[in-house]
């Protein structure tokens, strides 16, 4: 099945209680485009980079399946930069920097043979940017997944609520949900969002799982507990990415494959957290892939025997 990815491709620099990095290779659309090729031959990827961006790693992402001929290089300019920093916890982080240079400007050509897409994963970028990119293409694709963060929020609330109104699922964090919808409660949030158009929302909690709501059903599927979470940069975009990448897969929407894609998201996340960057999605082999969703089932399989 077709799959177009469309994000940033960036660089980051990351701060954690176990260490700094200098400028490395991030963006949501980088690590989705990763994840999902796991389960995809071939991922579409739309995004812009400037000419300091390094080709060894546009071909570390060729060389995982994905078709860069999306890709813009703008020789001339800067690519988009972002700096965390992570609190002890490693369950929230500040934003330091968001240097938008290329992102800003950014106008999201689609190349011809991307235009068959039926999967669709937006990963975070300005939502006026994410609308385009749907207005760009001449079918809808069967499936519209959209992944947005409180940066956008704060600056482009109008044009986000329209963006959110055109897509299948909207992924979010709990605090982004919480700030979108003023709602508390997870479950009241979820409610709200059903109501802005999207038929499903996935509402991420880190390392305590991701809960997914359609107007009639909610599943939860926890996070691996993992011993220690080196780097959480980008764990979102690389649940996202294993989450469409598995439907795009088996060419499914349904609400019972969802909760599957949930599983193989939070695989592919507990993989990410595991390392800086991307290191530890890159490369990874079959059977590790296996191993770690087994892990998950047998986390949560279960069996009680109820009096009738
Ligand atoms: P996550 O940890 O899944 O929220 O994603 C982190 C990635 O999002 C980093 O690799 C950043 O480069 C990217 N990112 C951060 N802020 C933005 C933004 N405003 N627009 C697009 N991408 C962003």
């Amino acid at each position: 099945m077709s799959l177009l990815v469309v994000g940033s491709v960036a660089f980051d620099a990351i701060e954690t209680p176990f260490g700094k990095t200098d400028k490395i290779i991030g963006g949501a659309a980088t690590y989705i485009s990763l994840s999902s090729s796991y389960f995809n031959d071939k991922v579409n990827l739309v995004a812009v980079v400037g000419g300091d961006f390094p080709k060894a790693d546009i071909a570390l992402l060729e060389k995982h399946g994905v078709n860069t001929e999306g890709l813009q290089i703008k020789e001339d300019e800067k690519s988009f930069f972002w700096s965390g920093k992570y609190h002890n916890d490693m369950n929230s982080r500040d934003t330091l920097v968001t240097e938008l240079n290329v992102l800003g400007t950014f106008d999201p050509q689609i190349p011809e043979g991307y235009q068959d897409c039926r999967f669709l994963m937006l990963g975070n970028l300005a939502p006026s940017v994410q609308k385009t990119v749907i207005q760009r293409l001449r079918k809808r694709p069967e499936l519209i997944v959209m992944d947005t963060m409180n940066f956008w929020m704060e600056i482009a609330m109008s044009e986000l609520l329209e963006t959110i109104a055109l897509v299948d699922v909207l992924c979010l964090n709990d605090e982004e949900a919480r700030q979108l919808t003023g709602e508390y409660s997870l479950r009241r949030a979820a409610k709200k969002i059903l109501e802005m158009g999207p038929k499903n929302v996935i509402i991420k909690k880190g390392e305590h799982g991701a809960l997914l709501f359609n107007h009639h059903e909610v599943f939860f599927a926890p996070a691996l507990p993992l011993e220690e979470v080196f780097d959480p940069t980008g764990a979102g975009d690389t649940f996202a990415g294993g989450f469409i990448g598995y439907l795009a897969s088996r060419g499914e929407t349904s609400f019972s494959s969802m909760k599957n894609a949930i599983i193989f998201g939070s695989a592919m996340a507990s993989f990410c957290v595991e390392k800086f960057g991307v290191e530890r999605i890159v490369g990874l082999s079959d059977s590790e892939l296996d191993a770690r969703v087994q892990e998950f089932v047998n986390l949560v399989q279960f069996q009680i025997p109820l009096e009738a």
